[in-house]
């Protein structure tokens, strides 16, 4: 057994081996340590192997999903080897002691999961594979529990923006790659090859040329092909549900880098969950896959005007007509997660309970249709989403008659298929119905031929049907000629068989196995008509989620007053009342109300220089017009009384190292990266929040790249810009930067106390009031005396030299340090220009040389 169990291990690469003994899956060696630790189950030993005994544990099969679920969380892959044949084919295959054969039937991997217990409801699960061609990255991502399939290219420094978007559960990639991805795991580099990829997606769709489907570059059809070969690996050969692939465009989105994304807490919290983030302050569909498409809006908002403008509409109709709204939730609310169940049953796992499903789905999707059609005043995308909710109606006929209200997940079973669909079915079950009926009355004849009341009939798994009498009465039935045969005696009772008994639980067990046949057949049909109508069905599916995506924005909005956003393609940014929805939603639990500000960015107007007391709400402003901006470009309506947006390229949020977790590098470091990233990227049509920049290195340093960064911002990218700062003597900055302005979030001291009023004022910070805020926060009394003394001795101390800034007063302006820069390294790359180095002798070279260094 153990060289079977290596052979397996062997094929596993690398995954834990779940390797079925009876009712068991067991692991063994190192895999049983991880897993008995990862799931806290007991971890024995059993024989020896080189002389050690053998660590093991195992999990029960019926209740293996739940370890997987486990196991998968904790970052494990597991390949999955079950018993290809029964212990009796076994034996006559290979003598008494014959090993049962097992093979590897699958890997179950982050991405590739499809059972509804091992995946989050309300989030897409997505494999990703990267590969680089010739200096491009190609990816291809897929969540195979839909179908959804997408490829995009982009350089290679792109690519954790790209993945950050995406939020891959499990990625891989071509080894030898030169990726920087720690998290990937690797795949033959021969996997990604684009001339396969396209012919294995021309297969995969039966079609002869991808054009249809979009222009795909050589990058994107290599990792295309590396996907669907790992996909391949991990299915051993099975593929699960691919629909057509996508392209997506590099500018059809708001470029959000993984900063952004986790400074802005977007789909999750900075502490990890879904609680505290913008989707959950904003999620009301009443459907998972309805949430799935919001997280995916949201990750990605659009930049087309168009398109943008058509989700707002049907957003805004839904908004308008609360009864039409609450029509199609309820409708939504009783349809079944339809694509995740066509994903489960293309991948070969599908239940009876699956194909119920369909039939829910499709025909509230019907429901749907008929609602919206009822309607003349449709907004163009309910328009386009109206085909794709129907054309399933022979479908869903024929699956209503095929299955019973309620199907179950467990097909071996049979119990699926209604009756009245397949008449030689229903013969099947009547005669075994019979049969039962007859055992019940020969239950009673024998009694009465007996003369023994008590005696009964009774069945368990391994006797079948048989007669059970108390041991005083067996002697009557133990009497030769009685018609009865012993078959065991127990303490007190005796079981014999009868002939007829014999005959009807024969015929009830053959009645029962050709159901069961039967019922099986009929779901492998009912499957396959699923599966060819596969591309339909994902569309239907992905036509109620985004009516969901809509029905819920509106929801949202009427729940807090907020308002239609107003795009447009200039560079404004005008929010009046804007509110920080997760903020405003804390508040509310605590019963406390927030303070609107309003944000008016222009051309000429357009980076504000936020200062004011800690906690004074900087950061949180700086955040809310951000996430206004997503939730508008998303296609939604947003938490202001108004708002003007000039569609936003590139958003970037950064927070001074302070509030970041160290990631390995040196927090300031990490700041310093990801503001290099701002000043390279950004431009006129992005948006850009800076808070606290600087903040994480010594007062002389901060305050000095905090200048040159906002500086550079306003001269050279000249994005609209937020921001927050502590230090006063940025203040001076606009006086030379003339699109900069200054504002404070105001506090008040009163009777000693500091009153922060969370409002947005316009004029510099008056002060800093750090000590009333420690003050506020506890710190004991003596210590923030002990604090104003030596604050008091160091503003003397500035009166007397001027301050941080004194130095400031005669600083060349921005623009003019550059140019000043440019033009020497000019001068000198002339010269070096103009030498022809092959007239020069050594001499004049050498000459040359001590000239240049001079100049330099
Ligand atoms: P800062 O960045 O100035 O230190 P924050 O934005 O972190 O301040 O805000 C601190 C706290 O103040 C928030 O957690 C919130 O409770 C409260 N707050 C912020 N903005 C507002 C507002 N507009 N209205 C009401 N309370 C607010």
């Amino acid at each position: 057994m153990m060289a079977q169990y290596l052979a397996l291990k062997q094929q596993a690469e690398g995954c834990l081996l779940f390797y079925r003994m009876g009712d068991f899956f067991e692991l063994f060696f190192e895999d049983a340590k991880i897993a008995a630790s990862v799931l806290d189950i007991a971890l024995t030993s059993r024989g020896e192997h080189g002389g050690a005994p053998i660590p093991m544990c195992g999990v029960p099969v019926h209740s293996a999903e739940s370890y997987l679920a486990r196991l998968i969380r904790a970052g494990c892959r597991v390949a999955i080897a079950e018993q290809t044949e029964t212990p009796e084919e076994a034996r006559k295959r290979a003598g008494s002691k014959a090993l049962v054969a097992r093979d590897i039937v699958r890997f179950v991997t982050a991405g590739t999961l499809t059972e509804d217990a091992l995946l989050e409801p309300r989030r897409a699960n997505v494999l990703a594979a990267v590969c680089a061609v010739r200096g491009v990255a190609g990816i291809a991502a897929c969540d195979i529990s839909t179908g959804r399939m997408e490829l995009e290219e982009c350089a290679p420094e792109a690519i954790p923006a790209a993945l950050a978007r995406l939020g891959a559960t499990e990625l891989v990639m071509a080894e030898d790659s030169g990726l920087d991805l720690p998290e990937a795991g690797e795949r033959p580099a021969r996997a990604f090859d684009s001339q396969r990829g396209s012919d294995r997606l021309m297969a995969l769709h039966g079609v002869a040329t991808l054009d249809g489907f979009g222009a795909f570059s050589r990058a994107m059809l290599a990792a295309a092909a590396g996907l669907i070969d790992y996909l391949e690996h991990v299915g051993r050969g099975n593929l699960p549900l691919l629909l057509p692939p996508v392209v997506r465009e590099a500018g059809a989105f708001m470029a959000m880098d993984e900063a952004t994304r986790a400074s802005l807490e977007i789909l999750s919290a900075s502490s990890g969950g879904r609680k505290g983030s913008l989707i959950e302050a904003i999620d009301r569909c009443v459907t998972s896959a309805g949430a799935r498409l919001l997280a995916e809006d949201l990750a990605a908002p659009l930049t087309d005007l168009a398109a943008i403008r058509a989700r707002l509409e049907l957003v805004s109709w839904l908004h308008d007509d609360p009864l039409l709204r609450g029509d199609l939730r309820a409708v939504l609310r009783a349809a079944p997660d339809v694509g995740r169940a066509l994903g489960r049953i293309v991948a070969g796992r599908g239940s009876p309970r699956d194909l119920g499903q369909l039939r829910d789905g499709l025909s509230e999707a019907q429901r749907l249709q008929a609602l919206l059609a009822a309607r003349a005043d449709r907004p163009a995308l309910a328009d386009s989403l109206i085909p794709a909710l129907g054309g399933h109606g022979a479908l869903i006929d024929l699956f209503a008659r095929a299955l019973v209200p309620a199907p179950p997940t467990e097909r071996t079973n049979g119990g699926f298929i209604a009756a009245g669909y397949d008449a030689a079915l229903d013969a099947l079950r009547d005669a075994a119905g019979n049969s039962r009926r007859a055992i019940a009355a020969l239950e009673a004849r024998y009694r009465e031929e007996t003369g023994t009341p008590s005696l009964k009939i009774r069945h368990n798994g391994v006797l079948g049907y048989f007669i059970e009498v108390p041991a005083r009465h067996a002697d009557r039935l133990m009497a030769p000629d009685s018609g009865f045969t012993h078959r065991q005696t127990m303490a007190g009772a005796v079981r014999f068989n009868a002939l007829a008994l014999h005959e009807e639980a024969s015929r009830i067990a053959e009645a029962g196995g050709h159901a069961l046949a039967a019922e099986e057949a009929h779901f492998e049909d009912l499957t396959a008509r699923a599966v060819a109508a596969r591309e339909a069905i994902a569309m239907t599916a992905a036509a109620l989620a985004r009516i969901d995506v809509a029905a819920g924005q509106a929801e949202r909005a009427a729940e807090g007053s907020w308002c239609l956003p107003h795009l447009s393609e200039d560079t404004a940014l005008t929010i009046r009342g804007g509110r920080h929805p997760v903020v405003e939603a804390a508040l509310a639990a605590r019963g406390e109300r927030f303070v609107a500000n309003d944000c008016t960015l222009t051309p000429r107007d357009r980076l504000w220089l936020i200062g004011g007391p800690n906690m004074g709400g900087k950061s949180t402003f700086l955040r809310q017009n951000a996430l206004i901006v997503i939730l508008a470009q998303a296609g939604g309506f947003v938490p202001a009384e108004a708002a003007e947006i000039g569609i936003v390229d590139r958003l970037f949020s950064r927070v001074g190292a302070a509030d970041n977790l160290a990631r390995g590098r040196s927090t300031f470091m990490v700041e310093m990266v990801e503001t290099a990233a701002i000043l390279a990227q950004a431009g006129e049509r992005s948006f850009v929040i800076l808070d606290e920049v600087g903040r994480g290195t010594s007062t002389y340093d901060g305050l000095a790249l905090a200048w040159a960064v906002a500086e550079a911002v306003h001269e050279a990218n000249r994005s609209r810009c937020l921001f927050a700062t502590h230090y006063h003597e940025l203040a001076r900055l606009a006086e030379t930067c003339d699109a900069l302005s200054l504002h404070h979030v105001r506090a008040r001291e009163w009777k000693g106390d500091l009153v922060l009023l969370h409002e947005l004022a316009e004029g510099p910070a008056d002060k800093s009031y750090g000590l009333a805020v420690a003050r506020l926060a506890g710190v004991p009394a003596p210590v923030v005396k002990r604090a104003k003394s030596v604050l008091d001795r160091l503003e003397k101390g500035r009166a007397a030299t001027g301050g941080l800034a004194a130095g400031l007063d005669d600083l060349p302006l921005f623009a003019a340090a550059i140019e000043a820069a440019e033009e020497k390294v000019d001068a000198l790359r002339e010269k070096l220009a103009s030498i022809d180095i092959d007239s020069l002798s050594p001499r004049a070279a050498l000459d040359l040389l001590y000239d240049l260094k001079r100049e330099l």
